[in-house]
């Protein structure tokens, strides 16, 4: 599969669309995002599979069938290895349902108080999938080991990237400017990948 004329976001988080946006921004693709005025009801999607692959397809899969045009959309989370690599793929739900970034951060900093800063080991893991309305698909995975800080630390990002410190550096991904993130993010590697997949098809 190659580039499509027209591609959707599936979606509603404002700190994944931002850093999409910015990490894509060279693709020859038309965007469409929930924000464009004047499309059909953006479809909420909720992730019910066990696998980052899975709830990524769904997003992009629902979307592009309401649509009718190819769409993309990256399921992600922070895998504790103390925890047993939870949060994982419920990371946006972590300190529950309903929980927002600050609460499941919060969440995070309590589970990891009592473990020693050599057993603070994670990673960020990003699975994008691109769907087309025919049902063909594309996908690609994307991670950044790095280790916990016990303390929040920095202004930028989103989630967990006040207490993720990415492997060979001291900051905290939200100390990191926009720039340094993408290149050694989680997200940057996945749609970089896709990215190679679409501009090189088979
Ligand atoms: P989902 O992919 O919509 O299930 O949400 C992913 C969740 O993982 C986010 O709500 C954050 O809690 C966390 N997460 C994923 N990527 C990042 C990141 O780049 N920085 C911080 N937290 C992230």
């Amino acid at each position: 599969m190659s580039f499509p004329e027209t591609l959707a976001i599936a979606s509603g988080n404002p700190g994944k669309l931002r850093e999409i946006e910015r990490i894509c921004a060279d693709w020859p693709v038309r965007w469409l995002t929930a924000e464009v005025p004047g499309l059909p009801a953006w479809p909420e999607v909720e992730e019910i599979h066990d696998t980052y692959l899975e709830n990524a397809l769904l997003k992009a899969r629902t979307v592009a069938e309401a649509l009718g045009v190819p769409a993309i959309a990256d399921d992600s989370g922070i895998e504790v290895d103390a925890l047993g690599g939870a949060p994982g793929h419920r990371s946006a739900r972590y300190a529950g349902e309903e929980a927002s970034d600050e609460q499941n951060l919060r969440e995070l900093i309590r589970a990891i108080a009592g473990v020693p800063t050599s057993g603070r080991t994670a990673r960020y893991r990003c699975v994008t999938a691109v769907a087309w309305p025919d049902g063909s698909k594309v996908h690609a995975e994307g991670i950044c080991e790095g280790s916990l800080a016990t303390k929040p630390r920095g202004g930028g990002g989103f989630g967990y990237d006040p207490i993720f410190v990415p492997a060979g550096w001291y900051r905290t991904m939200a100390e990191l400017t926009p720039e340094e993130k993408d290149r050694v993010s989680h997200r940057g590697r996945a749609f970089r990948a896709v990215g190679e997949l679409l501009r090189n098809p088979r």
